[in-house]
């Protein structure tokens, strides 16, 4: 089975889009090996992101990450990568809303920064983003 990571950012959290996220999830096929409620500071999130550091949104998206608790999950399935970055939907919430209604972003993103969740883009982003949040790579 194939790994991916995902993340419940702030803005999901703090609107209580948690529960309806992980039915969906569990709905999916997929199975929630690890999962941890953690509060980044944003030294992490640079770390966690240092592929944007250059990028104008950079800071923003640094305040934004830190800005509250996010739930982090490694799921599991057949294809898990890019059957959820298909599931959580193109990045920018309000289009999402139009192009992609019954998107994971479409629901519960608010716009282009402040999109719901957080999906790795290839498997080996998964390895490496799986690695830097827990410890262990086996499930528990
Ligand atoms: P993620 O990596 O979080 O799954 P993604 O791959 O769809 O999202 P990226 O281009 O990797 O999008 O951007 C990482 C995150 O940075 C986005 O999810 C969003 O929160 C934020 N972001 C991306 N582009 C912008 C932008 N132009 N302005 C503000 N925030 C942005």
């Amino acid at each position: 089975k194939e790994k991916t990571l995902a993340i419940i950012k702030p803005d999901g959290l703090a609107g209580n889009h948690t529960n309806k996220i992980k039915e969906i999830i569990l709905d999916s096929g997929f199975s929630i090996s690890r999962e941890m409620i953690v509060q980044l500071d944003e030294d992490s999130v640079k770390r966690f992101y240092v592929e944007h550091s250059s990028k104008s949104f950079f800071p923003s998206l640094l305040k934004y990450m830190a800005s509250g608790p996010v739930l982090i999950m490694v799921l599991e399935k057949e294809s898990a990568v890019a059957d959820w970055r298909a599931m959580i939907g193109p990045t920018d919430a309000r289009k999402a809303k139009i192009t992609h209604p019954y998107s994971i972003r479409a629901m519960c993103g608010l716009d282009l920064q402040q999109n719901c969740v957080h999906g790795s883009d290839s498997p080996d982003s998964a390895a490496r983003e799986t690695s830097f949040f827990f410890k262990e790579s086996s499930s528990v």
